[in-house]
């Protein structure tokens, strides 16, 4: 099977996660087959489309990882093409030229709702002969001639399997306005055909548009495409997707501190699975899609999940990387960060991943290691007024200067320090935390101790005894 699929967004916005799963869905499905994956900036409505819209649509696609085979296809370039296909249409008597105006359009529909009718076109132009003079001295528009009589138009349907209309049921849609302007569902059509789409995944929003576009295809004597009409995302409380439940542009996700690889695991989740499986990284992913795991009913956003899905990633990578990529949120909340943090904080990084699930809670978690003066939160104060806790942090400090850079060892200390006071660890343990940490929310004491290395553990003592 030759596979071509494409995104095609319209740049009204940003790049909605709705948007980034259908990329990603039609990304895996093109890799599966040793295919291609194109995108298509439906930009023909000037009045909405945004270049910086355009901007975050193709950055938010570099951010997640879902780059085209091909530089992106803008519709607006390709109108003469769209035009010339109505032109084709009405030569093939496919379609007509209709000499109804906008006004007497207008006018009909008032008079219809006022009489609570819903106003369709009665295809009055439909069999005036069009190498006839034109009979009005207005702009035509063209409409396409929708088949008659009882047939079905089919839409093969990947989620939904083969689902038909009747032929009364579709209008004389129209595909070139009378001031020349394409619409909508001429320009995907045209633009699907000359791109060689061989299937189309995208919202089921857009189910409706397929039996019309079908319509389009078979008149110009194309075979239409395979779909695969992906149901909604709903939010967390099972409503309709909103900022609060999951709904956001996938540039906030990155600002929240997710990682790309593992949004587009959690994308790939949200609508599609093999079995129960949860990870499923690109190889995997390359390896496993098809169409047939699409589910057929909405999915739930989920931060839970998502959560438990970066936490995996932020494991997997390595430790200089994600060092570089929590960095800015490191910034963000800390200001200037000091060389020398860096190193101290990669030896305690493990501690630190262990303990978070996004880059953000990786930031707040490391407070410990870059900030100085060091905060105190209650619980560290409660700790070090406790009376033993001078005691504590006396042998500590006799303790420290006896090792070498070479031989520090967070072990090796706290066994020292217990030695000389006499006290068990669940006693040393959290005066020194409370000195070293400001708080008691922090990862092992061991690892913690080996990071922050000679020099620091004294300072922070000797700001607290
Ligand atoms: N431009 C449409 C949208 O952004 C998508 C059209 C299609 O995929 O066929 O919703």
């Amino acid at each position: 099977m030759s596979v071509t699929v494409r995104f095609a967004p319209s740049p009204t916005g940003t790049l909605h996660i709705g948007g980034g799963r259908t990329a990603l869905f039609n990304y895996y499905f093109a890799k599966h087959h040793g295919g291609k994956y194109l995108l298509r900036i439906e930009d023909t409505d000037r009045e909405r489309s945004t270049p910086e819209a355009v901007d975050a649509i193709i950055n938010g696609l570099a951010w997640l990882g879902v780059v085209a085979d091909e530089p992106p296809v803008f519709q607006l370039q390709r109108i003469a093409r769209h035009t010339e296909i109505a032109h084709e249409l009405v030569k093939r008597g496919q379609a007509y030229y209709c000499y109804m105006t906008g006004e007497e359009i207008e006018t009909e529909r008032n008079t219809a709702e006022s009489e609570g009718q819903i106003w369709h076109y009665d295809r009055r132009w439909r069999d005036y002969d069009p190498t006839l003079p034109p009979p009005r001295n207005v702009p035509p528009a063209i409409r396409i001639k929708a088949p008659l009589g009882d047939g079905m138009v089919a839409v093969d349907d990947a989620v939904k399997g083969r689902v038909e209309l009747a032929f009364d049921q579709m209008d004389d849609f129209i595909l070139l306005r009378a001031d020349g302007t394409p619409t909508y569902m001429l320009a995907v059509v045209v633009d699907d055909h000359d791109m060689g789409i061989s299937h189309i995944i995208r919202g089921n929003e857009h189910f409706v548009n397929a039996f019309r576009q079908n319509v389009i295809h078979l008149a110009m004597g194309w075979t239409p495409p395979v779909y695969a009409h992906v149901p909604l995302i709903h939010g967390e409380d099972g409503k309709k997707l909103s900022k609060r439940t999951g709904a956001a542009s996938i540039e906030e996700y990155r600002d929240l501190g997710y990682l790309p690889e593992a949004m587009r695991n959690y994308l790939l989740r949200l609508g599609w699975s093999h079995g129960d499986e949860e990870i499923i990284d690109d190889g995997k992913a390359i390896e496993l899609f098809t169409l047939e795991g699409i589910g057929k009913s909405p999915s739930q956003w989920d931060f839970q999940k998502l959560n438990f899905i970066n936490h995996h990633y932020m494991k997997l990578r390595d430790n200089n990387e994600l060092y570089e990529l929590m960095k800015p949120f490191l910034q963000e909340r800390y200001g200037d960060i000091w060389p020398d943090v860096k190193e101290r904080l990669l030896k305690g990084f493990n501690g630190l991943k262990e303990r978070s699930q996004t880059l953000i809670q990786l930031a707040d978690n490391a407070r410990f290691y870059v900030q100085f003066p060091l905060p105190m939160d209650d619980g560290a104060r409660e700790k070090l007024a406790q009376p033993h806790a001078t005691n504590v942090l006396q042998a500590a400090l006799e303790i420290a200067p006896l090792f070498g850079t070479e031989e520090w060892d967070g072990k090796t200390i706290l066994t020292a320090i217990q030695e000389q006071t006499g006290f068990k660890m669940g006693q040393v343990g959290p005066v020194l935390r409370a000195a070293l940490t400001g708080t008691m929310q922090s990862p092992d004491l061991t690892e913690l101790i080996t990071a922050l290395g000679a020099d620091e553990f004294k300072k922070r003592l000797d700001m607290v005894r």
